[in-house]
């Protein structure tokens, strides 16, 4: 626990206890008490009148990092099921694992979920710390998070890794306060300075104009939300041995304050652009909303779907979901087709990975030449349906 109250100076005021906003404070015989609720906001230690609360730490003001050892990756599920970021994120924790020769565990949280488990060994981890609870069967901020951090108080593992997934991204943060650590949002790198045993998380800044590489050198375990499709994958490998530990929680329902009633899905249609192997993609030179009927024809004929440039979403044209790059998603298909698109780096960032890109623009110097393998310069409205009678000729 980060925050700390000295016993002989408290004199029972009770101040914290009204200033805490997570209601992590109890008085137990005139004497403060933090709770395993502390989110280490430090708002009780400026409350404090008598200066009896602290924010406990090492004497370099991190912890002591050789106590902390191993890799650990969030396996999230929804419905039952791990989500695909946690096979990326098992192949990227397997390589860091593997650098700094200690285990890699995937840490599941569910109810009725042996069957996910022995698959994450599978998938390449060494350990799957599987918390089986039917208070556990939904994600809530308060019910995973107070689990995890109970496990990472009790096993310190040096890192670990979630998907910055909805979820992934309210519960890297709530976690990392309570841990009392850094964390860094929405990586696209990872990689290790084996030798101080350093985490390098690399993510873009400054509006995507450079990548920044940042590193928690004081504190533990060094944590990184990383972004749904960047990573590749881990395989599949039936012989991988690894142990599942079924762990009972220290959890009562009155700990989760928030309380799930239903679960309602979306009714829009689910645009899968991260697991799809062919990408067609509209952008501005569309020139308006009706140009992505011929991006869909187009995806269509090709089996593909269709993505989008910000340009397009901020007008309307299409929904956010299809949007690719930086505020959107990150995907590398085996072929993306960007029409009308100029390159702009934001957009690159999303999508500049993909195996084959082919371009048409009309404009020969628009940055998405760039990179793309095959270009094509002419307007689009011509260029993509001899593309789809081409196509034709070729089903034919
Ligand atoms: P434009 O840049 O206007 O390009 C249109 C292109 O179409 C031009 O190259 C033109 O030559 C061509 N064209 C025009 N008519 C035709 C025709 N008939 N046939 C063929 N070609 C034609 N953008 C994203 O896409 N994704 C993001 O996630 C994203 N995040 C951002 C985050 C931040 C913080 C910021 C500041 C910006 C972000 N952007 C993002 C916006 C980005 O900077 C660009 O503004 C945007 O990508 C431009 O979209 P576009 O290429 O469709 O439009």
């Amino acid at each position: 626990m980060a925050i700390k109250v000295i016993k002989e100076k408290c004199v029972g005021c009770g101040a914290c206890v009204t200033v805490c906003p997570a209601d992590a404070i109890n008085m137990i015989d005139k004497k403060a008490v933090i709770t395993d609720k502390c989110i280490a906001c430090g708002a009780c230690i400026d409350k404090c009148p008598v200066e009896a609360i602290y924010k406990e730490s090492t004497k370099n003001g991190g912890v002591n990092i050789d106590d902390y050892r191993g890799v650990w990756v969030f396996a999230e599920q929804r419905e039952g099921k791990t989500l695909n970021v946690v096979r990326e994120l098992l192949g990227e924790g397997r390589k860091i694992a593997d650098e700094l020769e200690t285990e890699l565990s995937a840490v599941l949280l569910g109810h009725n979920m042996e069957e996910e488990a022995d698959l994450l060994i599978k998938y390449g981890a060494d350990k799957v710390i599987y918390v089986d609870d039917e208070l556990l069967d939904v994600y809530t901020t308060d019910g995973y998070s107070k689990v995890i951090f109970d496990l990472i108080e009790e096993r310190k593992p040096e890192i670990l890794l979630i998907g910055a997934t909805n979820i992934g991204r309210d519960l890297g943060p709530r976690l990392s306060a309570k841990v009392h650590t850094g964390l860094t949002a929405d990586c696209t790198r990872l990689d290790v300075d084996k030798e101080n045993r350093r985490l390098m998380m690399t993510r873009p800044a400054f509006g995507g104009n450079l990548m920044a590489t940042i590193l928690c050198p004081k504190h533990r375990p060094q944590m990184s939300t990383v972004r749904p499709g960047v990573m590749e994958k881990a395989k599949l490998h039936e012989d991988h041995e690894g142990v599942v530990e079924v762990v009972k929680p220290n959890l009562k329902a009155e700990d989760i304050k928030a309380k799930v009633v239903e679960v309602v899905k979306s009714d829009k249609p689910v645009v899968a652009l991260e697991e799809a192997p062919i990408i067609v993609s509209g952008g501005r030179g569309l020139g308006n909303e009706e140009g992505f009927k011929l991006i869909e024809e187009l995806a269509e004929k090709l089996g593909g779907v269709v993505g989008a440039s910000r340009a397009t979403v901020d007008t309307n044209w299409i929904d956010h979901s299809h949007q690719v790059g930086q505020t959107g998603k990150t995907v590398r298909p085996g072929l993306y087709v960007a029409c009308g698109i100029s390159g702009a780096i934001q957009h690159l960032a999303g999508m500049q990975d993909s195996k084959c890109i082919v371009a048409i623009n009309k404009d020969a110097n628009a940055p998405i030449f760039e990179v793309a393998d095959y270009g094509i310069v002419g307007d689009l409205y011509e260029v993509i349906p001899e593309l789809i009678q081409a196509l034709d000729n070729v089903d034919d």
